[in-house]
């Protein structure tokens, strides 16, 4: 991992989780889930477009059978979460009664997934779970239970790795966070 700091939009970002890092988190989140659906074909629903990078890793070490949709629910402008969720990219019938598996960037407030988990089992999905790179337990503003949390970490701002700062720094193969 690169050891300075990054100017994204004129603003200081410092090296926080490295790559590799990264890696091992998702691994290990990656096998609690191909453990706990042994026998099941789950369906992960990746939100973009922060998820991307996470879901792409994340996918990878899934042994299960599994199908994969991709979603687009939420605006989020600056470092500040602005609670707004729209549903731009929708889900097809095909959720019915599947299992579905949740991929997040990082769960804030918890706004985007207090709204987007009733709307997905209002279409009679078998089970909905959330499996999010990270968490900020100090923000969460609603009753959420998040069965899949890759890494917690503080009420920061974060970038890298599919996060990013007004645009910028999602190619980042590493996640910093801001001065
Ligand atoms: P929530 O609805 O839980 O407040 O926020 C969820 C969304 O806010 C995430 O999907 C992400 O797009 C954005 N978000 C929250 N915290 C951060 C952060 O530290 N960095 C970045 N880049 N986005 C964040």
């Amino acid at each position: 991992m690169g050891s300075s700091l990054i100017t994204l939009h004129g603003k200081d970002f410092q090296p926080y989780l490295s790559a590799s890092q990264l890696a091992e988190a998702v691994e290990n989140l990656a096998a609690r889930i191909n453990a706990d659906y042994a026998g099941r074909q789950p369906l992960f629903v990746v939100v973009l477009t922060g998820g991307f990078m996470f879901a792409s890793d994340l996918l990878k070490y899934i042994t299960l059978p599994c199908e994969v949709v991709f979603i687009r629910v939420s605006s989020y402008e600056g470092t500040e979460s602005s609670g707004m969720v729209k549903e731009v990219l929708g889900l097809r019938e095909e959720v019915q009664g599947r299992d579905l598996i949740v991929v997040e960037d990082i769960v804030d407030t918890g706004t985007t997934m207090h709204h987007l988990v009733p709307k997905l089992q209002s279409q009679g999905p078998a089970s909905v779970v959330i499996a999010t790179l990270f968490f900020k337990p100090e923000s969460l503003r609603h009753e959420l239970t998040l069965n899949y949390v890759a890494k917690e970490i503080p009420n920061d701002f974060v970038v890298g790795y599919g996060l990013d700062y007004d645009g910028l720094g999602r190619n980042l193969p590493d996640v910093y966070v801001a001065v």
